[in-house]
């Protein structure tokens, strides 16, 4: 008892001594020592994504995590928008959006890695050409109306993704899909409705409206462009010979750099579209071409389309 009452004491004159309630842990910073790292799950252009066990007690039975990192060639300028991808994810709550769990610091305090929940399935690029089998059509338009609820809700928070593709939607369950990868998304809050690309460098053209093209310029709707490209890639179950950089590619020749910009736009304005895919219904094909036209749809509502089309 003695030695309590001593502790209490040393406590009482050196308050930083007193252990803290938990509750005052912040939840959402992760300890860099006690993330392991397990496997790489996949990288992008800028960012590489690592499944992690972050494991305090140091036993294997902590929770596994999915962990983003900028690539060490695009830490200097790209050292920003990892920043803003996290701000933007950690305020974004909906069932078809991967969700934010925390960070993780370096030591000047500054956040380097952005913790996600893990989805083991990972994304319908690589989930879709293996367990085609198993995935009926009334799956696929399943996936594309939860990606349209997903992207609806986007819309109501301002924000425009900029990188809708079958490579950045995960799945959670055989059920249950969420978009990923918001490393390009941009507010239009303060935008006048769109948002001009300054950095042009890298932008997945194959998947991009005529007017991002042309003009730069992003609106709500270039992403409902960019969803049908999407919704191609989900009845083509991902096949790369059926890529729509392959088919695009094919379309007008190879080409590099702005020369295959100036070209994907002579085509489309051309009126040349991605093939109608094998065993797509015609009510789908119908949407398809409806999303090419993307001035004249604002919004996901189109869900509803889909949900029809389930009967
Ligand atoms: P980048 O910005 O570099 O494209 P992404 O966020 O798209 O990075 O992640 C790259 C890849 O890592 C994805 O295409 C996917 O295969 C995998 N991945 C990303 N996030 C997760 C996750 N939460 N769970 C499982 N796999 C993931
Ligand atoms: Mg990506």
């Amino acid at each position: 008892r003695a030695i309590v009452r001593d502790l209490d004491l040393l406590e009482a004159k050196n308050p930083v001594l007193k252990p803290q309630p938990s509750s005052i842990i912040d939840p959402t910073v992760f300890e860099k020592r006690f993330l392991k790292k397990i496997r790489e799950l996949g990288e992008g252009h800028f960012g590489k994504v690592e499944l992690c066990r972050y494991d305090p007690r140091g036993d294997k039975t902590g929770e596994l995590v999915a962990v983003k990192s900028l690539k060490p060639e695009s830490r200097e300028e790209q050292g920003n928008n990892l920043s803003t991808e996290i701000e933007i994810l950690k305020a974004l709550y909906h069932d078809n959006i991967v969700k934010y769990k925390g960070i993780c610091l370096d030591e000047s305090g500054q956040a380097v890695k952005l913790i996600m929940e893990y989805l083991p399935l990972g994304s319908l690029k690589e989930y879709l050409p293996k367990y085609k089998s198993k995935t009926s059509l009334a799956t696929l338009l399943s996936y594309a109306t939860q990606i349209c609820m997903g992207m609806e809700y986007l819309g109501t928070k301002n924000y425009i993704h900029r990188d809708l593709a079958a490579r950045n939607v995960l799945l959670e369950n055989e059920r249950t899909v969420k978009i990923g990868d918001f490393g390009l998304t941009k507010s239009i809050k303060e935008n006048d409705g769109y948002y001009v690309v300054k950095d042009e460098n890298e932008s997945p053209v194959f998947w991009y409206a005529p007017e991002c093209l042309t003009q730069c310029k992003f609106y709500l709707s270039s992403d409902v462009w960019s969803f049908g490209v999407t919704l191609y890639e989900l009845i083509t179950y991902c096949d790369s010979s059926k890529s729509p950089m392959h088919l695009f590619l094919s379309m007008i020749g190879p080409t590099q750099g702005q020369m295959t910009v100036m070209r994907l736009v002579g085509a489309l304005k051309e009126g040349k579209r991605l093939p109608r895919p094998e065993g797509c219904p015609e009510p789908v094909r119908n949407l398809l071409l409806m999303f090419s036209i993307c001035e004249a749809i604002v919004n996901f509502r189109v869900k509803d389309q889909f949900q029809s089309l389930l009967g």
